[in-house]
């Protein structure tokens, strides 16, 4: 018989060591919070996932205070290559300073480190992090919440204020709590890739479009030690379990011939267009890929989760202080299903569609667009303010984060920008 052990209480119980997760645990304890998370895995996740941080993100780093440190792990990019190689078009868009914002880069840095940095960070503000720990079950009464979870030592029960699902897309919070996750899965299957091999010397830059019917791909660089990103899109007919032995074949194409690289690492996944159609139920709330999901082409993925976990650790820190009332956390869910909706998915549902359009004539408009992206003077500063778009509103004025809001003249100003960028 399992043992069933009672830890603490805390204000606030988080699924899931993901970025999502250890971010809003840091914003939550620096709120004032007592925080726990527990994790299933022995320790934080290293896959081949989000690697590129705009600026809406770098503003949540530097605030929370661990900018510097990912800065020192990871490098900065200014450039972004297109290619459309049927048609022989390389075009490259640098990044510029724009006024009012602090950040005239991009930040390439693992999901895992970002992941890694905030618990530390969190740790010693005293939020309790147990791996080996998964969730199963919790009951929810009128001021608090019991969840249960095997851990490495047997069953054990915590009880919590709020839980916080941030356990990803297949989110058990989520099903526990009989949340629908809306939305659609796409037929196709990408395959993430993590490779040495150096990608400069065939003309890529550090961060990559390649638009192609059977060959699109997301290629970027990983760290300074010559780690790159490879991710393609493959026939979801074929049989999942032989994905690697295909990686060889669909290399030749990207690498030009060249067979001197190491992969490194490498997954399979499907991508999904899904939110929950709430984002919370009683006691319960989701951020994260938990509460929305999106293919990845454009990086949209993590910087709208992130500032979901954000705008819901400020909006629950405030609850938990009496500065709010409780309905505030609705509003939080309104407010996030929008941006999603509005913002994140027709985004990236555009970017796939460009980077795997197989129409000829499609093509040639693409092409037109993207030449006139390419001739378009403000497209470095477009493509730094495009993912201000995913903060939306932080729904207190007088929230740490009010300063970020784009409501004002971020907004404004991309309205007023010339060209217009997914
Ligand atoms: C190939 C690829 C590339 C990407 N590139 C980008 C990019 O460049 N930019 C970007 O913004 N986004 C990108 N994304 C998306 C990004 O990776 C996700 O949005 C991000 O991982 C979501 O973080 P999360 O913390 O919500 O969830 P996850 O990272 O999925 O973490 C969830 C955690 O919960 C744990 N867990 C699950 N169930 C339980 C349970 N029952 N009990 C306890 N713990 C549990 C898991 O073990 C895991 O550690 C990419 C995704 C992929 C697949």
């Amino acid at each position: 018989m399992s043992d069933i052990t009672e830890f603490r209480p805390t204000d606030v119980l988080i699924v899931g060591a993901g970025p999502v997760g250890m971010i809003t645990a840091l914003a939550l304890a620096q709120a004032g919070a007592s925080v726990r998370v527990i994790e299933r895995e022995g320790q934080i996740i290293n896959s081949p996932r989000a690697a590129v941080y705009f600026p809406s993100t770098l503003l949540v780093l530097e605030e929370l205070g661990i900018l510097d440190e990912l800065d020192r792990i990871g490098f900065r990019n200014r450039a972004f290559g297109t290619h459309v190689p049927e048609f022989d078009y390389h075009s490259v868009v640098v990044t510029e300073p724009v006024e009012g914002i602090a950040y005239d880069y991009q930040l390439h840095v693992g999901q895992h480190d970002v992941a890694r940095v905030a618990m530390e960070h969190a740790q010693r503000l005293g939020v309790d992090v147990q791996f080996g720990c998964e969730l199963h079950g919790f009951e929810e009464y009128d001021d608090h919440m019991l969840a249960m979870a095997s851990g490495p030592d047997g069953e054990v029960t915590y009880s919590a204020k709020w839980m916080i699902g941030c356990d990803g897309a297949r989110s058990m919070v989520r099903k526990l709590a009989g949340i629908e996750f809306e939305g659609h899965t796409w037929p196709e299957r990408f395959v993430a890739t993590n490779v040495k091999f150096p990608f400069g010397e065939l003309g890529y830059e550090q961060a990559n479009f390649v638009c192609d019917p059977v060959n699109m791909a997301v290629i970027a660089q990983l760290d300074t030690a010559g780690l790159w990103r490879c991710t393609y899109m493959e026939d979801s007919s074929l049989p999942e379990e032989t994905f690697a032995e295909r990686i060889p074949q669909r290399y030749e194409w990207f690498m030009q011939g060249r067979t001197d690289y190491e992969v490194v690492s490498a997954s399979p996944y499907m991508l999904h267009q899904r939110a929950g159609e709430t984002l919370r139920k009683g006691r319960v709330l989701l951020a994260g890929d938990a509460a929305h999901a999106t293919n990845p082409c454009g990086g949209l993925g993590l910087t709208s989760g992130l500032w979901t976990g954000i705008v819901l650790a400020d909006v629950l820190g405030a609850v938990l202080k009496g500065e709010e009332d409780a309905s505030i956390l609705d509003r939080f869910s309104d407010e996030r299903r929008r941006i999603f909706w509005e913002v994140v998915t027709p985004a990236a549902t555009e970017n796939k569609r460009m980077l795997q359009e197989a129409d000829p004539e499609q093509r040639q408009k693409d092409l037109g667009f993207l030449k006139a992206l390419e001739d378009n003077p403000e497209s470095g500063a477009l493509l730094m303010l495009f993912a201000y778009k995913v903060i939306g509103d932080v729904l207190r004025p007088n929230s740490r984060w009010a300063h970020a809001d784009p409501s004002d003249r971020v907004a404004i100003d991309i309205r007023n920008r010339k060209g217009q960028i997914h």
